[in-house]
């Protein structure tokens, strides 16, 4: 995609680009040393370890086009795993809605990546329908403690979170989604099981977490008693946008261009098989047509608007683009495996590309299936005469 580049902004490219390269991972080098040391350096740049959240916390400030910038080349590289339940999802929320005790006790360890977190919206029965949310939370006489009680499902990394931020019922209010406060719970501690789930691929990445007679101090509740939803509904918007991936489908993107022009097919090569290249061309319109919608939506963000309803546009159409780059690896990948398994050379690469093909089905249903953002977009952006 070509934008507008001010000469600044190609500065900053450069800057970026020197920066990833000065600090990128070496073969033999301890991960878990590398990954704080790379986290240090990118906080001493002003912010670049968090590059979304705004000035008054710490964050870089960047324009759009700065934002756009960062995610190509960052995109490009190996970066340190790093978990966007913290970061990404829940700090703008305490941002916006947590006590400044709140944000202090919170923000620094988030930032810090010392302290691992995972969401407990999703319940047996309230996955789309959030808002049928059973899991309990009864205040204690004194007012000190809630006492909490349910069941969670499909939690992200539950076993590895030392915290969960949680949607729990409070009361029941005339419309479903009154009565939801929002609780930070410790998850290391008694009443919490954590069941693990195995998915398509054979991976432990979700589980069923039970909550019996959970106690959580009346401290870590966020914001207001009952209006959790309205809180949980900010977040999910932050989520959206991360999920989408848009920088990372480019770079798969020109991968798979690189792979389809080596790979032998017929008496060419299989970026000449008319109907690959068709399919190969339409995601590229469609990746384009979608930066563009990704620039307005950080160009918004950035002149200090909130995220809206069009992140669920992002989520959407970025989630189906990544499935559909997906499935065209996985095609390569098969030409390839039929080719050097018949030479009896492993196929790591074919196993790659059929590992994303499984792991990606998931992206369409995680932060809120593809049906229900329709009918978000529905209902926000387009807003046709009913
Ligand atoms: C890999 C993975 C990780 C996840 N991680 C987390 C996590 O960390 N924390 C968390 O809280 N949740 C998590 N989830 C849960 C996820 O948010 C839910 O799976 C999702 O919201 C869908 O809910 P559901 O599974 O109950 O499906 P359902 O809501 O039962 O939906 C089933 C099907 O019906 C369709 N449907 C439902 N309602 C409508 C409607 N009104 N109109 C049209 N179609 C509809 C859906 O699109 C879907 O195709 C994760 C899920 C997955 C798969």
């Amino acid at each position: 995609m070509d934008i507008e580049l001010s000469p600044a902004d190609l500065q900053f490219q450069q800057e970026v680009r020197a920066f990833l390269t000065e600090h990128a991972y070496q073969p033999g080098m301890d991960e878990g040393q590398w990954r704080r040391r790379w986290f240090a350096a990118a906080a001493a740049k002003g912010g670049w370890d968090v590059p979304r959240w705004p000035r008054d916390f710490g964050g870089p400030g960047w324009t759009a086009a700065q934002h756009h910038l960062w995610d190509l080349e960052t995109a490009a590289h190996t970066l340190p795993s790093d978990s966007p339940f913290g970061v990404t999802m829940l700090a703008p929320i305490l941002m916006a809605y947590a006590t400044p005790e709140q944000q202090q006790r919170f923000l620094p360890a988030i930032r810090a990546r010392t302290v691992q977190w995972c969401q407990g919206y999703s319940e047996p029965g309230a996955g789309s329908d959030l808002a049928a949310l059973k899991t309990r939370a009864v205040l204690s006489a004194a007012g000190t403690h809630y006492v909490v009680n349910g069941t969670k499902l499909w939690t992200s990394a539950a076993h590895l979170a030392d915290w969960m931020f949680c949607l729990t019922r409070t009361s029941e209010g005339a419309r479903r989604q009154q009565g939801i406060t929002f609780l930070l719970i410790p998850m290391r501690q008694p009443g919490i099981e954590i069941k693990p789930i195995i998915t398509l691929g054979g991976r432990h990445h979700v589980n069923m977490v039970h909550l019996t007679d959970v106690k959580v101090p009346i401290e870590n509740r966020i914001g207001k008693e009952g209006e959790g939803w309205t809180y949980a509904k900010g977040l999910l918007q932050h989520e959206r946008v991360g999920i989408a991936n848009i920088a990372r489908s480019a770079v798969a993107l020109a991968e798979l261009k690189r792979a389809a022009r080596q790979l032998p097919c017929g008496s060419g090569c299989l970026l000449d098989d008319p109907s690959y290249r068709l399919r190969l061309a339409a995601v590229e319109v469609d990746l384009m047509a979608l930066e563009f919608t990704e620039l307005r939506s950080l160009a918004a963000i950035s002149a200090g608007l909130p995220v809206g309803p069009e992140s669920s546009i992002l989520k959407l159409k970025g989630t189906e683009i990544q499935q559909r780059i997906q499935k065209l690896a996985l095609e390569a990948a098969g030409l390839r495996g039929a080719e050097w398994g018949a030479m009896g050379v492993t196929t790591d690469a074919a196993r790659e590309a059929f590992e994303s093909y499984l792991i990606g089905r998931a992206s369409t249903i995680f932060g809120g299936a593809s049906e229900v953002q329709r009918d978000v977009i529905w209902k926000n952006v387009v807003r046709l005469p009913q």
